[in-house]
């Protein structure tokens, strides 16, 4: 096709120009007639705070692209990585303010424990922390305990890890413990997801990527942070659609409904409110994902769980009697049985149809729990990425060849026709679907080992997921994930045609821009 027509930030239809005539007086607009329009790419689970997060120092094994386009070079040591985190220190002004840094990887280290102590060398005065890059551990210093009322003896938590001093090491395993450290040492989520300025830079990387609607998949959205949301996305200049779904963390499963309830209306065509989030478990990498048996293939101990079942019932359950969608995190396979026996349960007390909940990373199912996924009527959104980020290790070390060969088998969510996305979880990966599309179809690695020729889909496939598949997670195929009449008017605009890159080379596309409702965004109008 030819041409797009649109008004008022809707299409009218697609196809010849002689065809689109009949809807009268227009204009032509022939800007991208050397471009490819493909409908504005969905990101069904990532996090604003990527935005943010510019700010801080990174401090990743791989090369990474800020919001502005420039590249930044990964650590591949950990002396590389303490050197990068006390030149930043060295660049702080105020003495007291925090250092923090994020996307620590320690499996690309041999697993070494990163302690309180390298940390303190780096300032013993000022609270530092470091987010790994799955986002569910934190390294802090002693300074950053102390603030927190944790640099004693006595703690007995699984989620602190104690020296033989009896002292916390500075390892914080799980959102229980990081929270209370992470607002003093620059890792607020609240604040980050709601920056404004962190926002505008997230807004960048949207364009950057071609994504026109990006969710934020844990926010807790108290009342001025949703202020902050609704000013910054009611701006015309803004180029993305947000859709942030409520963490279940920190809130009664009855207040968590209630506030769900009361921000839904709240709800613009740019900002969609009114989902909850759950996080069942932690992550692979990090060995806290909760995994059946036989569990990690280095004899690891089981992972930890982030809810307790009757929690976890009650919300499923009232959130299906209210019509309130809900998407929950399971990286292992244990927490995706116990979302798939639950969620069996409480469908026979609050029967729904065409509930679309939906099991975020949900990485190690098998086929016979997409089988269930199936019979029960939910989507899965997969973490493709993964192949190419940790996919070695999880052969090697994590999961075993066998389970890391039907990682996040997107081939078998094709067969079982469980509807199904796939996603960057930015900032645990950066932000790109055509980039996470490639994954999905190649499953190469990073040292090029190819995981699972079963699991691989087509480009086809690939591309419908990350935009009508992750929009129909979201419920918003209605409106968003195609160029057809009544849709809105949101492109990705591709300086290469994704069917002529083909599936080796679909991650090399360049992006030129997006159009939202209509209104055009390249990648310096931002
Ligand atoms: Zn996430």
């Amino acid at each position: 096709m030819r041409h797009v027509a649109i008004r008022d930030g809707v299409i009218l239809g697609a196809g010849d120009l002689e065809e689109l005539r009949g809807w009268g007086q227009h204009r032509i607009d022939d800007r991208f007639a050397d471009k490819v329009l493909m409908p504005g790419l969905v990101e069904g689970h990532c996090h604003l705070q990527e935005g943010a997060l510019w700010s801080h120092t990174y401090v990743g094994f791989f090369d990474r692209m800020s919001p502005e386009g420039e590249m930044q070079a990964g650590c591949k040591t950990v002396d590389e990585m303490l050197a990068k985190l006390a030149a930043a220190e060295a660049r702080l002004d105020s003495p007291d303010a925090p250092l923090p840094g994020w996307s620590l990887d320690p499996i690309y280290f041999d697993n070494q424990k990163i302690t309180r102590h390298q940390l303190d060398a780096i300032s013993s005065t000022r609270p530092i922390g470091v987010m790994h890059a799955s986002g569910h551990i934190m390294n802090v210093n002693s300074k950053a305990l102390e603030l927190a009322g944790l640099m004693r003896t006595g703690i007995n938590h699984e989620g602190v890890p104690l020296g033989n001093d009896g002292l916390p090491t500075g390892e914080l395993r799980g959102p229980d413990v990081m929270s209370p450290v992470s607002i003093h040492v620059g890792f607020d989520r609240d604040m980050l997801s709601c920056d404004e300025h962190g926002m505008w830079r997230f807004g960048r990387l949207c364009v950057r990527a071609g994504v026109t609607t990006a969710t934020d998949l844990a926010a807790r959205l108290p009342e001025d942070a949703v202020e902050t949301l609704r000013h910054v996305t009611g701006n015309d200049r803004y180029p993305a659609r947000i859709v942030p779904l409520r963490f279940h963390h920190g809130v009664s499963p009855e207040d968590l409904i209630a506030h769900v309830e009361a921000l839904a209306p709240q709800s613009t065509d740019k900002l969609r409110l009114g989902r909850i989030k759950i996080v069942v478990d932690g992550s692979i990498q990090g060995f806290t994902a909760r995994l059946r048996a036989p569990g990690y293939y280095n004899g690891a101990p089981n992972g930890l769980w982030y809810i307790a079942p009757e929690q976890l019932a009650y919300i499923l359950e009232h959130a299906l009697r209210k019509g309130i969608q809900v998407h929950t995190h399971t990286n292992g396979d244990e927490a995706t049985q116990l979302v798939l026996d639950t969620m069996r349960r409480v469908l026979r007390k609050a029967p729904a149809r065409d509930h679309r909940f939906t099991l975020q990373h949900c990485q190690l199912a098998d086929t016979a729990q997409f089988r269930q996924i199936k019979e029960l009527g939910l989507c899965v959104n997969l973490f493709a990425n993964h192949h190419h980020y940790w996919g070695d290790q999880h052969y090697e070390l994590t999961v075993g060849p066998e389970r890391a060969e039907r990682m996040n088998a997107a081939g078998t969510a094709v067969r079982e026709g469980v509807p199904f996305a796939v996603h960057s979880d930015a900032p645990i990966t950066p932000l790109g679907p055509l980039f996470t599309a490639w994954c999905a179809m190649n499953r190469r690695t990073a040292s090029g080992r190819i995981l699972g020729e079963a699991e691989k889909i087509t480009l086809d496939q690939a591309l419908r997921a990350i935009t009508l598949g992750a929009a129909y997670t979201l419920h918003l195929d209605k409106e968003l994930g195609s160029i057809e009449t009544g849709k809105r008017a949101d492109f990705a605009v591709l300086e290469d045609d994704p069917e002529e890159m083909g599936v080796e080379r679909l991650n090399e596309t360049r992006v030129w821009g997006t159009v939202l409702g209509g209104k055009v965004f390249g990648t310096c109008d931002v």
